[in-house]
């Protein structure tokens, strides 16, 4: 018997009441350095990815879709607590400190599974979670009542044992995973949403691919062999194994009737790692770790059938929005005396809100000051470093090619004052950077 029947058999979960009209499930998945233009609905001619189009024909597929960091883990702190992470400290990789209380997504954090838990629903985290390693941080202790992935933040997809330190875990237990980590996942999730068709779900499925290690399997090698490159192939067949993954739970969905009354979120948690796996994010500039558009401008699908009508949303999202969002979906409330930095994109996908987010700024910070951005509009600043500050007008340069700093001192100087005010609100990086030189 699968370890999630059992699971529900010995637990409250599986009967939960069920209310008419029932909520919707709510799923969020997100994929691990995946390339801006790599998947058929971006544009992608030779990586076959038919069950993402498909979600994205069905949904809302949203060109200005942002995450809140160019990089794994503080994008995937920042989405599950629906604030910018660098409020919170969360602002580097956390090294994997299974002794360490004090690095993980800060304890005092409420989490979107916490409050969708009170909402009512039935709460599960598959895949990647590389938000604290010590137990305090573990997603059974964040809000989620079961759990199938590994800890850590990067992992080997055929030699489980590779990583003994950080073996795959059914909730506390280490289990095998049985075939290829990515097909796992792809299983685990679907058998979620078969154990739980009974009540309102929430799902978090947090793929490791198509981060490396480049591994894939013949089947999804085959795929794409007509990919001359090495590395590009094997990372095509990877993105092939999610996309089948993601196929997997989508035909779940639809065989037990719930395609129409589940939310699904799907974005990359950051941009793609192009010197690293040949991956491609034209016609961006810049790459994962950056905050060009290359490394934050994502792809990007809001899918509702039945309430939100297919098609292309072009005002800036971000996934600081998912949390808003879903609990808006739930009928759930947002934790209080907590200031949620985005918004309930409902409305505004169904076209429906008196306002536009056309203008509302997004901001970026890595590294405690390293670099910043701030889009407002279309137009983007750019500071890396201590070199002048740059400014794009992405309306006409989404490739950002041409800095408009030196011809537009006001505006410059507006975004300027917004993002240090921004600044302002932050707080220091908790912990240092993986590869961060020793500090004297
Ligand atoms: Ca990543």
């Amino acid at each position: 018997m699968h370890w999630r029947i059992l699971l529900a058999l010995f637990s409250f979960v599986g009967v939960a009441t069920a209310v008419e009209p029932r909520k919707p499930n709510v799923i969020v998945v997100v994929a691990d350095d995946l390339g801006y233009a790599d998947l058929g609905f971006q544009g992608c001619k030779d990586i076959p990815t038919p069950h993402l189009d498909a979600l994205a024909k069905c949904g809302v597929v949203c060109s200005s879709g942002y995450v809140s960091h160019p990089f794994c883990s503080p994008t995937r702190a920042g989405l599950l607590a629906g604030r910018y992470q660098q409020r919170f400290g969360h602002e580097n990789n956390p090294k994997w400190l299974p002794n360490d209380k004090e690095v993980g997504l800060p304890l005092d954090q409420v989490l979107l599974p916490e409050v969708m838990k009170n909402a009512g629903y039935v709460t599960g985290a598959v895949g990647k979670w590389h938000l604290g390693a010590h137990p305090v941080y573990h997603p059974n202790r964040r809000g989620f009542d079961d759990y199938f992935g590994l800890l850590g933040g990067g992992h080997q997809y055929f030699d489980h044992n590779q990583f003994k330190t950080d073996p795959a875990k059914a909730n506390e237990t280490p289990v095998e995973v049985g075939e290829y980590l990515t097909d796992a996942l792809g299983r685990e999730a679907a058998a979620f949403v078969t154990v739980h068709s009974k009540v309102p779900f929430f799902l978090y499925l947090a793929f490791n691919a198509p981060h490396t290690p480049l591994q894939a399997p013949d089947k999804y090698l085959d795929r794409v062999k007509d990919i001359k490159d090495e590395k590009l192939r094997k990372y095509a067949a990877m993105v092939c194994g999610m996309d089948d993954a993601v196929g997997k739970l989508t035909a779940k969905l639809a065989e037990l009737k719930l395609t129409e009354n589940t939310l699904v979120f799907f974005f990359s948690d950051n941009g793609g790692p192009v010197g690293v796996t040949n991956c491609r994010n034209t016609p961006l500039r810049g790459a994962k770790g950056q905050l060009y558009e290359g490394g934050v401008r994502v792809p990007f699908v809001v899918s509702w059938p039945g309430t939100l009508n297919p098609g292309k949303f072009d005002e800036p999202v971000t996934s600081l929005d998912v949390f808003p969002t879903a609990v808006a979906a739930a009928g759930g409330e947002a934790p209080k005396g907590v200031t949620l930095d985005g918004v309930n994109l409902i409305p505004h996908l169904k076209g429906e809100a008196k306002t536009t987010l056309a203008d509302r700024p997004l901001f970026w910070r890595t590294g405690g000051g390293e670099s910043f951005a701030v889009r407002k509009g279309a137009l983007k600043l750019v500071r890396v470093g201590k070199t002048p500050d740059a400014l794009y007008d992405l309306s006409v340069d989404i490739g950002e090619k041409t800095d408009l700093a030196g011809t537009n001192a006001g505006t410059l100087a507006a975004l300027q004052k917004e993002l240090d005010a921004w600044n302002k609100t932050l707080v220091e990086p908790k912990w240092e950077a993986l590869n961060a030189p020793r500090k004297k």
